[in-house]
């Protein structure tokens, strides 16, 4: 038996480590789900699932629970709750006459819960940061707090690093101010799927836009002030996202937004819709309503250059707007044109 659980150990670490070196669509879920069955094997049993805990939000979630799609429960409630609260571990063989015990999942899929042990998971400077559970050993016999502990540390340690990673690439693809992708977030979409339609020969488009004077604003009404405006642009920007189109905080007060399948005409189109939303739009800066333009660059992608020369003549058309004036969208057609 001891044998078997060990080649059964074997396995699955040997899928999850090729899961994590060809994981190129970044399918967490997938490595969560090797990780969370690497722990129910350790420890021989029934079912297992990795709870993140969002602190922010007060949520525990999990996508890995045997049977059962994502679930989302508030961070005060159930086993894993009590042992992130108590940050210890939680074990019930009586699972139904535990006052924290939730019966819900049990009662809408006719499952029968004998025993649950819940872990803490902390991070490498030992903050509890999600919770590891497992459910029903499958003797029959029940957990045992130190035994099972010992057996699920493994899978609860690289658990703890991967959610860690996790969460420390999405936050370094985020901007803090503005809630939208950075330079690091675009580099990495490039790479995950706009390449890939280029290559394809899917239309690509995109526009690169900057604030007009905007120093004056910081100088007239400081530094917050030009954050709220900042994030109000933001905001416009991102609300007027489609499905196929996705904005990211280039850089100080420059914002590129990219839009699949998308000709130069209707990447134009779009630029100037949010352009007259702008402008049209009195933001609040600190306390100061004022007004605000900004300047755009169009540009559909040659899928013989490289992003950034793809984005350098898109900036060579942004330059050719403010020379123009500001507040205006400038495309090659304008070049051609003679502007
Ligand atoms: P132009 O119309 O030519 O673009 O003029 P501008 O004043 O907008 O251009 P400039 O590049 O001189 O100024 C950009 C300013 O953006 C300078 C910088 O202090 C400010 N900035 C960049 N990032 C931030 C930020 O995160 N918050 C605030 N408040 N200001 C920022
Ligand atoms: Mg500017
Ligand atoms: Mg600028």
């Amino acid at each position: 038996m001891a044998a078997e659980i060990l080649t059964n150990i074997f396995d699955i670490s040997d899928k999850l480590y090729r899961e994590m070196c060809s994981n190129k669509d970044h399918d967490h879920a997938t490595l969560f789900s090797y990780l969370t069955e690497l722990g129910r094997s350790m420890t021989d049993s029934d079912r297992a699932s990795f709870w993140k805990w969002d602190k922010r939000k007060r949520q525990l979630w999990t996508t890995s629970a045997t049977g059962v799609d994502k679930i989302v429960i508030p961070d005060d409630t159930g086993l894993v709750g009590k042992a992130l609260k108590e940050q210890r571990v939680v074990v019930t063989n009586d699972p139904y006459n535990d006052p924290n015990f939730n019966s819900a999942v049990d009662k809408k899929t006719g499952y029968v819960t004998k025993s649950v042990l819940v872990m803490p998971v902390a991070n490498i400077n030992g903050e509890y940061i999600g919770a590891f559970q497992i459910i029903n050993k499958n003797d029959d016999s029940g957990f045992d707090e130190v035994e099972d502990v010992r057996k699920l540390s493994l899978a609860a340690l690289i658990c703890g690093i991967a959610l860690e990673s996790e969460t420390f690439l999405e936050d370094s693809h985020h901007d803090k101010l503005t809630k939208l992708k950075n330079r690091m977030g675009f580099y990495s979409d490039f790479s995950r799927k706009y390449t890939k339609l280029l290559e394809k020969g899917e239309p690509l488009s995109m526009y690169i836009s900057d604030i007009d004077k905007f120093k004056r604003v910081n100088d007239t009404y400081g530094h917050n002030a030009g954050d709220d405006v900042l994030s109000s642009v933001a905001q416009i920007m991102s609300d007027a996202c489609e499905e196929n189109q996705c904005v990211y905080r280039w850089g100080g007060e420059e914002f590129i937004m990219i839009m699949t399948n998308t000709t130069l005409d209707q990447c134009i189109a779009k630029a100037e819709s949010i352009r007259k939303t702008i402008e049209s739009t009195p933001m609040n800066a600190d306390g100061t309503i004022i007004d605000v333009t900004m300047s755009f660059g169009c540009r559909q992608f040659d899928p013989e250059l490289t992003i950034e020369e793809n984005v350098s003549v898109a900036d060579g058309y942004l330059y050719t707007a403010k020379e123009s004036g500001r507040n205006c969208v400038i495309s090659e057609k304008d070049l051609n044109n003679g502007v």
